[in-house]
């Protein structure tokens, strides 16, 4: 078994999580269960799965120049006989520009792999109005092109007699557009966004993304969007599952709200990669709808088998390591990494490295596990929730990649 259910319906069995209300039955302290989140993988992803559905910014590059390490991840992937699919919230570019810009950087695509936020709300738009109808285009290119491969007309003005409103990101709109969108939003138009992306990634750091551009006009027109295309709705991820004919996908993107709640929403396995948005704080606090199912500093986690995690509740009479040490709570193991969380005298709760192991992204994998158990026990148990303090986490991963940025 290379892949779980990325919606598994269990949590670890921990004693306050017996689901029945019923007194908790005393378990076997040394009684480890699967994470039930992060799965293994026993051959490289690579071969596991038959197609990688791939986010673009933050993944494959950031801005025009391509991600560290990314072109011969996705070579390899490639040789190993995995299909690729590149599925971007972008809406700015149309396919053939977004292939042309992958073939550029050394990566081969064609147009018919790569699917934009702007071709899946084209496609919804065009099953609600007539051949032909106008739309209003707040946003770019890639959204004109994909509304007219639809059959329906892009206009710039409410005087145009548009039926529907569409919005995207674009680095060229400008202030009239936005203003013009939001006077067809508040006339009673369907406003359709591809996508709701706060930030977008570049070299330099986030910059905004559709979603404060969407919030300028929701501001002036006082009204929400009436539909969203892009992740985290399924709809992207099943559709190209469907294009291309995939029995085995495995998602892969680095944003938690997006392409990580978009595959556990699709029912797909899914990668998070540490070279975008979401980085290790995200992750240790994530909640279970947003979780992945593998963990990757970057790409080259494609060409890997990934181990197992597993999650031990521990009595509340075990003794703790030190007197700082958490006593009771859960500790989660992953090959020589051991983290356990719990409460520690003077009632913080804290994740402490028992054993780093050796490699870096095996203690993240048993930390994001413990915490996690903590997190889904503490919602059904009596006591309250505290944050979980996992400045020790931050810490030795820092000192154990040397400061690489995705340990931050
Ligand atoms: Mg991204």
């Amino acid at each position: 078994m290379t892949s779980q259910d990325p919606n598994p319906a269990s949590a670890p069995a921990t004693e306050q999580n017996t689901g029945n209300g019923a007194e908790p039955a005393r378990q076997d302290p040394d009684r480890r269960t699967p994470c039930p989140w992060l799965a293994p993988a026993e051959q490289p992803l690579s071969e596991a799965f038959d197609l990688a559905l791939l986010d673009l910014d933050g993944v494959v590059y950031l801005g025009p120049q391509a991600v560290d390490g990314a072109v011969p991840a996705l070579g390899a992937a490639k040789d190993a006989g995995m299909r690729l699919a590149y599925v971007t919230n972008n809406a700015a570019r149309p396919p053939q520009v977004v292939a042309d810009h992958l073939r550029e950087l050394g990566i081969p695509a064609e147009p018919s792999e790569v699917v934009t936020s702007a071709q899946v709300a084209a496609s919804l738009l065009a099953r609600r109005l007539p051949a032909g109808a106008g739309v209003l285009v707040v946003g770019g290119q890639g959204l004109r092109q994909a509304l007219r491969e639809e059959g329906l007309e892009p206009v710039e003005a409410l005087s145009d007699g548009p039926q529907a409103v569409v919005q995207g990101f674009s680095p060229d709109l400008g202030w009239l557009q936005l203003a013009e969108g939001a006077d067809a939003v508040r006339s009673g138009l369907f406003w359709m966004a591809t996508n709701l992306d706060m930030t977008v990634p570049r070299a330099t750091g986030p910059a905004p993304g559709n979603g404060t551009l969407v919030a300028a006009v929701r501001t002036a027109a006082g009204r929400e969007p009436d539909q969203v295309a892009g992740k985290p709705d399924p709809a992207p991820f099943v559709e190209t599952v469907r294009r291309l004919g995939s029995e085995r996908p495995l998602v892969v993107g680095d944003r938690l709200d997006t392409d990580l709640e978009g595959a556990r929403a699709a029912r797909i396995p899914g990668l998070l990669v540490l070279t975008g948005v979401s980085g290790v704080p995200d992750l240790l606090t994530c909640p279970e709808h947003r979780r992945p199912t593998f963990l990757g500093a970057d790409l080259s986690a494609l060409a890997v088998p990934h181990p197992a995690t597993t999650v031990r509740t521990r009595p509340e009479d075990e003794a703790p390591a030190g007197p700082d040490s958490p006593s009771g709570g859960v500790e989660a193991t992953c090959r020589e990494a051991q983290v356990v969380v719990g409460t520690c005298a003077g009632g913080t709760v804290r994740a402490e490295v028992v054993r780093p192991g050796e490699d870096a992204l095996d203690l993240l994998r048993a930390a994001c596990s413990a915490v996690w158990a903590w997190n889904d026990s503490a919602r059904t148990a009596s006591r309250s929730r505290r944050r979980v303090d996992t400045s020790e986490i931050s810490t030795v991963l820092e000192r154990q990649t040397q400061g690489a940025p995705w340990s931050r």
